[in-house]
C-alpha cells in the first residue's frame, strides 16, 4: 500500500513542498503521470553478472542491509579492468544497501553496485525471510545504487520524478560504459514516480521517503518513525560527504539543518564504516559531521593553499568526538571536492553561512 505523505517532518526547506506527490496506487492500478508514462519503459532481458556475496548486516528484526567491499568481501568481479566505477564509486569505500521487510513483502532501498548482488540480494530475501513480493525505492540515480535494477523487472519500482529524469537522461552513456567508465550496464528504469515525499506501508509499518538536495539533488532519503531510525543515501557518508554541485554548498547546509530536525535517533547511509552500522548506527552528530565540512569546504576556499588542506582540518570536531574516523581512500573524495569547489567559488563572494 502505498499514500502520498502527509506531512513532511522537519518543515519544508528549499526545493521542498510540505505535501505533494505524483505517486499512488489504489486498488493495485498506478495512478499515471506524464513522468510515470515516459519512466515505464522495460529493459530487455538483463544480463545477470556475478560476483562475491555481500556480508548481511541485521539492523533489526525488519530491517537487513548487504554491505559490500571496504576490504569486508573479496574483490569485486571487475576489479581487472582499468579505471572501473565499481570499485572508485562502492568497493574501495564500502557501499551497503538495506531491505526493510514484513509480512512477506520487502522494499528494497537501493540494488547494489552489480546486477549479480542484486539478485543475490534478492534470493536471500526470498530464502531466509520468505520474501514473495518486492517494491523497490531509489535513493538517488548513481550508478552504484541502480545497478541491481534488472533484478526487479517484476516489481514496482520508484523513484523522485528528478531520478528519472537523470536516468533517462544518461541512459545510453550508461548502457555504453562512457558516463563513468567502465562496466556499461543494463538501465533498468522506475515505473512510478512521485515528487517530495512518499509513504509506503509493509503491513502496519510505515516508511517515509523525503526529498534532500545535498549529495544529490534528487537525494531520497528513507525514514521508519515507528523505529526513530533516517536511511540517509548517500546524503551523509563516513568520512566525507562527495561534492558534486558546488555551488549548492549554501542550499547543502540548509538542508543538513532541515535533516537534523528530523525526528529519529539513528543513522544508517550507503557509504560507511561496517562496524558502527552493525552496533546501532550514527547519531545526529553524523548530520553536523557532515555540516561541520560544507561549512569548512565554503568558509575556507579564498584562503591560500586550499586545494591542498588536509581532510582533519575540515572536520576537527567531527573527529573529536568521533562522529566519522578517516578512511584512506576518502582523501581522494576530500582532493576532488577541494578542486571542485575551488573552481566554482574561487572569483565569486562567499554567502554567510556559519
Ligand atoms: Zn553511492
Amino acid at each position: 500500500m502505498i499514500r502520498p505523505v502527509a506531512q513532511v517532518p522537519g518543515g519544508t526547506g528549499p526545493g521542498q513542498r510540505a505535501v505533494e506527490s505524483l505517486a499512488s496506487r489504489r486498488g493495485g492500478q498506478h495512478e499515471e503521470t506524464a513522468a510515470t508514462r515516459r519512466c515505464a519503459v522495460k529493459a530487455d532481458a538483463p544480463a545477470r553478472a556475478s560476483g562475491p556475496a555481500p556480508v548481511v548486516i541485521d539492523v533489526n528484526d525488519h530491517v537487513v542491509g548487504f554491505y559490500a567491499g571496504r576490504g569486508l568481501t573479496a574483490a569485486s568481479p571487475v576489479a581487472g579492468i582499468e579505471g572501473n566505477w565499481v570499485d572508485r564509486a562502492a568497493w574501495d569505500l564500502g557501499t551497503i544497501n538495506y531491505a526493510v521487510y514484513k509480512g512477506g513483502r520487502a522494499l528494497v532501498y537501493g540494488t547494489s553496485p552489480l546486477p549479480g548482488l542484486g539478485q543475490w540480494e534478492r534470493d536471500y530475501l526470498a530464502e531466509t525471510k520468505g520474501i514473495v513480493h518486492f517494491t523497490v525505492v531509489l535513493s538517488h540515480w548513481q550508478l552504484d545504487h541502480v545497478a541491481g535494477n534488472p533484478s526487479y523487472t517484476d516489481s514496482t519500482i520508484i523513484s523522485l520524478e528528478l531520478t528519472c529524469d537523470y536516468l533517462v537522461e544518461h541512459r545510453a552513456a550508461i548502457e555504453a560504459g562512457t558516463l563513468w567508465g567502465p562496466p556499461a550496464m543494463d538501465v533498468v528504469l522506475p515505473n512510478m514516480t512521485f515528487k517530495d515525499g512518499l509513504v509506503v506501508y509493509l503491513d502496519d509499518l510505515g516508511v517515509e521517503f523525503h526529498n534532500f538536495n545535498i549529495h544529490s539533488r534528487d537525494g531520497n532519503v528513507m525514514v521508519i518513525p515507528s523505529d526513530k531510525t533516517l536511511y540517509a543515501g548517500d546524503a551523509l557518508e563516513d568520512t566525507v560527504t562527495l561534492v558534486l554541485d558546488p555551488g549548492d554548498i549554501p542550499s547543502h547546509i540548509a538542508e543538513l539543518d532541515r535533516m537534523r530536525a528530523l525526528n529519529v535517533e539513528r543513522i544508517y547511509p550507503n557509504h560507511g564504516d561496517p562496524e558502527v552500522i552493525r552496533h546501532g548506527g550514527y547519531t545526529k552528530a553524523f548530520i553536523d559531521a557532515t555540516r561541520e565540512y560544507d561549512v569548512n569546504l565554503l568558509q575556507r576556499v579564498h584562503e591560500p593553499g586550499y586545494r591542498t588542506m588536509p581532510l582533519e582540518d575540515f572536520i576537527p570536531d567531527a573527529l573529536a568526538n568521533r562522529a566519522v574516523s578517516v578512511l584512506e581512500r576518502y582523501r581522494v573524495v576530500h582532493a576532488n571536492n577541494l578542486e571542485l569547489v575551488h573552481d566554482y567559488w574561487k572569483d565569486t563572494p562567499i554567502p554567510a553561512v556559519s
